[in-house]
């Protein structure tokens, strides 16, 4: 016999949308939490965990549902599981890489010709343990109210500026109240042309994209895109996918950033599966990053050479467009380093 398929409103998964908070809150902030969580022993791993880390572990049951249960090497899981190495003092490694220190202070980050950083907030939904933005305050604080209004002065008053990077921490932590209050407050500025949205929360929660925040981006008359960080192909599933065709439909350019990462993606099948996903859903790969040697990270770092390898195996395998350009940050130069 012939069951009735339920019929399900259409609007179902926007009643949900408004949750993302939700999700937020309840996330793990335990690692034997994490590990039950996952069915992972903690003898089953190759390291010992850190139960008391001073970056606290933080992972939202989305980004858990991604993980393959039961598999203690899982690419994932080994993004976000505090573990011990952590803690080891490893020479060459420090705990501000990039001389952001000042970034506590200030919310406006101009290194670049034509493009400033601004950073709306020091938190972020999730907690990846190469972060180089680990020993930072992880404080809620968001740039609102005075620095704000500060950060948009100095914009106003730079007609070099054509560009702003909303960063942090993550700026879709920002409610989308706040998010359209900024996004009016630029397109007031004449010679601002272009808005970019530096964020892992389409990953990491994907309700977070809801039909207000399409709006907010899609009605400004600034142009909009948005640079992903997606580090593995088993970050892209079904709900992502829902999440970020929504973007799609609304014509909002999406890129992608990956940090190189030992055990994680250290290896060119692996790369190439994400660049092949990360195109089947509409994102282009953009850059590919060398580890920022941030102490509490070394074991997550690979070789230059390595590197320079992976690279080119890329480029023997893939289309140009979809090979991402292996990329390293230097305290004091005028752009990101090109490797390849
Ligand atoms: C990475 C970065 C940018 C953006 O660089 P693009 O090459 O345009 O992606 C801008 N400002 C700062 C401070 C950065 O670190
Ligand atoms: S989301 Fe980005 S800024 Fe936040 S912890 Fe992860 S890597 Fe760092």
């Amino acid at each position: 016999m012939k069951t009735m398929t339920p019929i399900i409103p259409v609007s179902s998964h926007d009643c949900q949308l408004n949750s993302w908070k939700n999700t937020l809150k309840s996330a793990y902030k335990d690692v034997n939490q994490l590990l039950q969580a996952v069915g992972v022993k903690e003898s089953a791993l190759a390291y010992k965990v850190d139960s008391h880390a001073k970056f606290p572990v933080r992972v939202p049951q989305p980004y858990v549902d991604k993980m393959e249960y039961g598999n203690p090497k899982d690419p994932l899981l080994l993004q976000v599981l505090a573990s011990s190495q952590e803690n080891l003092d490893v020479v060459g490694y420090n705990k501000d890489p990039l001389k952001e220190t000042e970034l506590s202070e200030k919310s406006l980050l101009h290194k670049y010709h034509g493009r400033v950083l601004l950073i709306l907030t020091s938190a972020c939904a999730i907690h990846c343990r190469y972060c180089f933005r680990r020993h930072f305050p992880y404080q809620e604080k968001q740039a609102v109210g005075k620095k704000l209004a500060e950060a948009i002065n100095y914009i106003t008053k730079d007609s070099s500026i054509s560009e702003v990077i909303l960063s942090g921490g993550d700026p879709l932590m920002l409610s989308d109240e706040s998010l359209e209050e900024i996004y009016l407050q630029l397109a007031q500025i004449k010679h601002l042309k272009r808005v970019r949205l530096h964020t892992r929360l389409p990953i990491v929660i994907p309700q977070r994209i809801t039909s207000k925040l399409c709006n907010i981006i899609k009605q400004s008359p600034l142009k909009s895109s948005m640079v992903l960080h997606i580090n593995h192909a088993n970050e892209i599933d079904t709900p992502f996918e829902l999440a970020i065709k929504k973007l799609s439909d609304i014509n909002l350019p999406l890129f992608n950033q990956s940090v190189l990462l030992k055990n994680i993606n250290d290896n060119a099948d692996q790369l190439v599966a994400l660049s092949e996903k990360l195109f089947a859903v509409n994102i282009i790969p953009y850059y590919l990053h060398l580890l920022d040697k941030v102490s509490g990270a070394a074991h997550f770092d690979i070789s230059l050479e390595t590197a320079l390898q992976l690279s080119q195996t890329m480029r023997a395998r893939l289309p140009g467009y979809l090979v991402p350009k292996l990329a390293t940050e230097q305290a004091g130069e005028a752009a990101k380093t090109i490797l390849s």
